[in-house]
């Protein structure tokens, strides 16, 4: 086999083997960072023309062997490698539940994260295009499109890691969703914009110098903005239709003084959240929820919703000219 691939390996003895990828009848070992997975040659080289190269060459005499099997060390994280492997040996790519898995409402960004950056190591076409798309519908430059296809709890359970994001922009080429990446970068506390993402086998990743300072330099504008979108999303002057002005007014301003005071409880240094947050809060805020009568009467809402989605719409449209991108999808 191809050494060039090889980390430095543990002798066979020292693998730890995976409690669920072990198969008995599994044809070759692949470790990564101390553990082995025992999967089946045949199924990696059907949806991986890498395995299928590495498969396709005669085996050295000296070849290491465990349980008879041969064995590959590979060189990434093993969460990575068994959250790979997990989802291409599955249950078959083209199931229902397969493709459920990759909708997007049930994979989490770690999932994401390691499918596209392996997906496309190991060339596993189907797979990193399916990832991708997860991404894409998280970080969509069009607002509407992001605001309707993700419900606000989606993101607490997605935990996207908006630096890694932006790395797998860059590594992938996928401009489309620099904007929004880096937009969420900006509403980092200051010292983890810097430090970037530490993950639990010690290594950690960081914007480049390049993206960083294209973060630092749209803080400036993107404060500025915010304040102004902010009173032109929850201006009340234009509901005309609304029978009691005066209460819906008050009742705003006691729930966005609410508001505030928990954004910048939870806030360290920058904040520069939203503007869709204080609106997509304030919508939650109805009685489904314990939080008492809907806020605001049905006339006035409306009219939130829609001053909100303009001034939305508008900002992620000029988010590539904050971030000094040139995006043309
Ligand atoms: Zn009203």
């Amino acid at each position: 086999m191809d050494d060039s691939h090889l980390a430095m390996s543990p002798s066979p003895t020292c693998i730890q083997r995976d409690a669920d990828l072990w198969f008995p009848d599994g044809n070759v070992v692949l470790e990564a960072s101390g553990y082995g997975f025992r999967v089946y040659q045949g199924l990696l080289a059907r949806d991986s023309p890498f395995f299928a190269d590495l498969f396709s060459l005669p085996q050295p005499s000296h070849a290491e062997l465990l349980e008879g099997c041969p064995v590959v060390h590979l060189t990434d994280f093993y969460e990575d490698l068994r959250i790979l492997l997990r989802v291409q040996l599955g249950s078959g790519r083209s199931s229902d539940r397969d493709s459920r898995l990759l909708d997007g409402t049930r994979i989490d960004f770690p999932t994401t994260d390691a499918l596209i950056r392996l997906g496309r190591k190991y060339q596993i076409d189907g797979l990193y295009n399916d990832a991708l798309d997860v991404l894409k519908t998280f970080l969509s430059a069009q607002y509407g499109s992001w605001y309707e296809k993700l419900p606000y709890l989606e993101w607490g359970r997605y935990a996207l890691d908006p630096i890694a994001a932006v790395n797998l922009a860059r590594l992938t080429d996928t401009l489309s969703i620099l904007p929004v990446a880096m937009y969420l970068c900006c509403q980092l506390r200051t010292e983890d914009l810097l430090r970037g993402t530490t993950y639990s086998d010690g290594t950690s990743q960081q914007l480049s110098l390049d993206d960083l300072r294209r973060c630092v330099d749209a803080r400036v504008f993107l404060t500025r903005e915010k304040d102004a979108a902010f009173e032109r999303i929850f201006d009340l002057s234009a509901s005309d239709s609304c029978s009691d002005s005066n209460s819906c007014r008050e009742r705003l301003e006691y729930r966005m003084a609410i508001y505030k005071k928990q954004v910048t409880d939870v806030t360290a240094g920058w904040n520069i959240s939203g503007p869709w947050l204080p609106y997509v809060w304030l919508k939650n805020c109805s009685s489904e929820r314990g939080y008492g009568e809907p806020p605001l009467c049905s006339h006035c809402m409306a009219l939130l919703e829609s001053q909100h989605r303009d001034v939305c719409t508008k900002m992620w449209g000029d988010l590539p000219r904050y971030f000094d991108l040139e995006v043309s999808e």
